[in-house]
């Protein structure tokens, strides 16, 4: 098992066909315990029960700094410092430039740039102490080909800023035995579009992913298992396309 004794906190993760249960659940197969924070608490709560009761789920609204620093207190005093931290929660909209209204632009920023943002820096100390830790960022290929899938501008410049915080956080935190990297998946089947993406732009979607299907929960979490684990011992900074081939640079 790759993350035997690791305790992992994932944020995004109750969502039922989401990427976050993909990274919780393999992370559990793989000897880790898992702290799962999300919007919908409860769910987050169920899920963690449904591992084990060394797993937790705790109700946190990324954007949020009290709730931040409060469900990450909780998870340290419940289950001991975390060692790895994957920053997955996320929101987006295909919106045009023009329809885009502040308050869109809020929204897609904050939780998916603030949120990044803000568990990272609360999550830090911690591994700083332990002189050990490992972040994971999720970004998308709509930050490196300029959208163009189903996010608005909005969402590519959130995940083109997580690319930057990504490597800054990594070259400054290295020194310290913190890894910081990122996985920039492609379209993956989950639920973030709400029922948007119609099947004829899916069909197109697909003809254009040299892989010829779109992607699961489970190709993402692999990714998040390299990083995690000592598979990817002197790797940071990095940020790995998840996409079937769809971009490649
Ligand atoms: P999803 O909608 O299935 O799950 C997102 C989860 O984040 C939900 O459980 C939701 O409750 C939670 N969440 C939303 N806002 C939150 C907040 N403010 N605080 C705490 N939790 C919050 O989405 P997904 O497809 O699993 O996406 C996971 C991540 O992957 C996101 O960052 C997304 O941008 C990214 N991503 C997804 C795709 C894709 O095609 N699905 C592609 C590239 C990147």
């Amino acid at each position: 098992m790759l993350l035997q004794n690791e305790i992992a906190i994932i944020t995004g993760g109750a969502s039922e066909r989401g990427i976050g249960r993909g990274i919780a659940t393999l992370f559990v197969e793989q000897g880790a315990r898992v702290a799962i924070l999300d919007l919908d608490g409860e769910t987050a709560r169920d899920l963690a029960d449904s591992f084990g009761k060394e797993h937790r789920g705790y109700p946190c609204n990324v954007t949020n700094r009290d709730e931040v620093e409060a469900a990450i207190s909780s998870a340290v005093q419940d289950m001991g410092s975390p060692s790895i931290l994957v920053n997955n929660a996320g929101i987006t909209q295909p919106k045009r430039i023009a329809e885009i209204t502040m308050e869109d632009y809020d929204a897609v920023l904050d939780v998916n740039l603030k949120g990044t943002f803000l568990c990272s820096k609360t999550v830090i100390p911690h591994m700083r102490n332990a002189k050990k830790g490992n972040i994971i960022c999720i970004s998308s290929v709509s930050a490196k080909r300029g959208g163009g899938i189903f996010g608005g501008p909005h969402y590519s410049a959130a995940k083109a800023g997580i690319i930057g915080l990504t490597r800054a956080m990594a070259r400054e935190l290295a020194p310290e035995g913190i890894r910081v990297n990122a996985v920039a998946p492609g379209l993956i089947d989950t639920d973030i579009t709400k029922g948007k993406l119609t099947p004829e732009l899916k069909a197109e979607i697909i003809e254009s992913i040299p892989m010829k299907r779109i992607g699961l929960p489970i190709d993402v979490a692999r990714a998040c298992l390299f990083f995690a684990s000592e598979l990817s011992s002197y790797v940071t900074g990095e940020i790995m396309d998840v996409n079937g081939g769809m971009h490649i640079d």
